[in-house]
């Protein structure tokens, strides 16, 4: 069993001040495989005066000393790259080869994202002839991160608190902790300054409620559910803290009557990939009347193609989900689609053949959903896809948007202004047109339950500024 107790604060692996032991469970085999402690009060006090003693100095770093920096923390990304994937393959259920590829990879891309926004970054500027505007670091950020794409969300909080010249306290899903440990190392290696990066594991109860309420912590960045998200807005409420939330989502995938022949199997995978665990997932697909037998065929055989199996394993499949409590809620989900008379295509209740051990979901398809059914409305968080029929296009963009969330939806048409239309009436922070992918340095976020926050490049880099103007300035 692997010892993972001590917290990274002020440049210093430290024991916790009083020991709460968690075990670390591998969800390919649903055994213990190392121990962290919860952190407490007295933890995250230590943290946030570490971050706060540390961002005088910091917050007056200039864009090249933080640069290089950030430099320097690719680099060590870089170096420990496999260790990395094997670390979120083992905490998450991320099959190896996917880890190696999507999941390291995600940090890279945004940190790569950060060292080329920062140079162009524009901190100060004359707004008037006698008006000049600061854009200033907001000071002690507190990073709220959850575990289905470990390095995607540490380094997007990380990176741009980073550029910005913030300090920090994250605060890592406690199911999936590891790879942020290493991370922390990563962070020391590349010689960031003591107390300006710091690591406290802990519960939403514990750590993360002692950040959100902490009078020295100015904001705070949450990924994670919309539950969650609601309840860290309300306990920040009264210290008026800035708060930047990336939740949860239910995408709509409209395939229209002249989208490629592929756009059906491509929704499909990219429904079922890291097992349904993306908050951007295309979880509803809309399909066009004259392609709808058509589309459940090709769906229900796409999930019947793909592989489900252990982690460890390399080549192509999808590993489990993260946690029992994940697979209850998701098995109740399908029960529940069984039960509202949605039409089940491909996969269903159960583990896949074979598969007793493990948190492992058959890749689900359900046909003949209707848009008010609860796993239309409900963010599964798990291999499932629900097909619903459209006749026009007005009908298509309603059920797109009859949903609480707001995060990505997607368009395939061969018809570029249908499709542009389509994105200016779709309700989301982002539209994905023909599955093209997005920039670097692109925004991520939502509207309505999906969040306000944008992660990512320089749109990252603003969310922990604040703007300070200064009036009888001259040019
Ligand atoms: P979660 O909300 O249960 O936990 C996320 C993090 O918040 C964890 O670190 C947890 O300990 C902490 N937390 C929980 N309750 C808290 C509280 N009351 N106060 C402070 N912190 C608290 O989410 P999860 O299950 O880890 O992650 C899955 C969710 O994350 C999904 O809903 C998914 O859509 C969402 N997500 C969103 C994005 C995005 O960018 N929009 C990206 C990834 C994941």
């Amino acid at each position: 069993m692997l010892d993972k107790r001590q917290f990274y604060i002020n440049g210093q692996w430290v024991n916790p001040a009083v020991q709460n032991d968690l075990e670390v469970i591998n969800p390919s085999n649903e055994e213990p495989y190392a121990v962290i402690s919860l952190g407490g009060q007295a933890d995250t006090d230590a943290a946030v005066a570490a971050a706060r003693a540390a961002f005088p100095a910091w917050s007056q770093t200039s864009k090249k000393e933080r640069l290089e920096l950030l430099k320097k923390l690719l680099e060590a990304y870089n170096a420990r790259a496999e260790e990395m994937a094997q670390a979120m393959s083992q905490e998450m259920g991320a099959p190896i080869d996917w880890a190696r590829s999507a999941q390291v990879g995600a940090g890279s891309w945004h940190l790569q994202g950060f060292i080329e926004a920062l140079p162009d970054f524009e901190f100060e500027y004359q707004y008037a002839k006698d008006e000049h505007h600061i854009l200033e670091p907001i000071g002690v950020a507190g990073l709220i991160t959850p575990w289905n794409w470990p390095m995607n969300q540490v380094v997007l909080k990380v990176g741009a608190a980073v550029a910005a010249g913030c300090t920090m306290v994250l605060k890592p899903s406690e199911i999936a902790p590891m790879s942020s440990l290493l991370f922390a190392e990563m962070m020391d290696a590349a010689g960031f300054p003591a107390g300006v990066f710091n690591l406290v594991n802990g519960d939403g109860p514990g750590v993360g409620t002692q950040l959100s309420t902490h009078p020295d912590v100015d904001m705070i960045s949450f990924t994670g559910s919309t539950r969650a998200g609601i309840l860290i807005t309300k306990t920040a409420a009264p210290t008026m803290k800035r708060v930047t939330t990336e939740l949860g989502g239910k995408g709509a995938n409209i395939i229209f009557a002249d989208a490629p022949e592929k756009a059906v199997k491509i929704g499909a995978i990219k429904c079922f990939n890291n097992s349904g665990q993306s908050c951007n997932a295309p979880t509803r697909m809309l399909v066009h009347r004259s392609r709808y037998d058509a589309a459940v065929e090709q769906a229900a055989a796409q999930a019947e193609a793909t592989a489900v199996g252990p982690a460890s394993i390399e080549g192509k499949h999808i590993g489990p989900v993260v946690s029992e409590v994940q697979f209850r809620k998701i098995q109740g989900l399908i029960e529940k689609g069984i039960a509202e008379g949605a039409r089940l295509v491909a996969g269903g209740p159960g583990r896949p053949k074979g598969l007793n051990r493990g948190y492992f979901v058959r890749p689900t398809v359900f046909a003949d959903v209707s848009n008010d059914m609860t796993i239309a409305q409900t963010e599964i968080f798990g291999p499932v896809l629900s097909i619903i029929p459209f006749e026009t296009e007005e009908e298509a963009i309603r059920i797109a948007n009859d949903t609480v969330y707001g995060l990505t939806n997607y368009v395939q048409s061969a018809d570029a202004d249908l499709c542009k239309r389509a994105a200016r009436q779709l309700k989301s922070g982002m539209v994905e047109t023909n599955y093209r992918s997005f920039a670097q340095g692109s925004p991520f976020g939502g509207v309505r339950q999906s969040g306000s926050g944008r992660e990512g490049g320089k749109f990252g880099i603003e969310d922990f500024l604040v703007l300070k103007a200064i009036s009888g300035w001259d040019e």
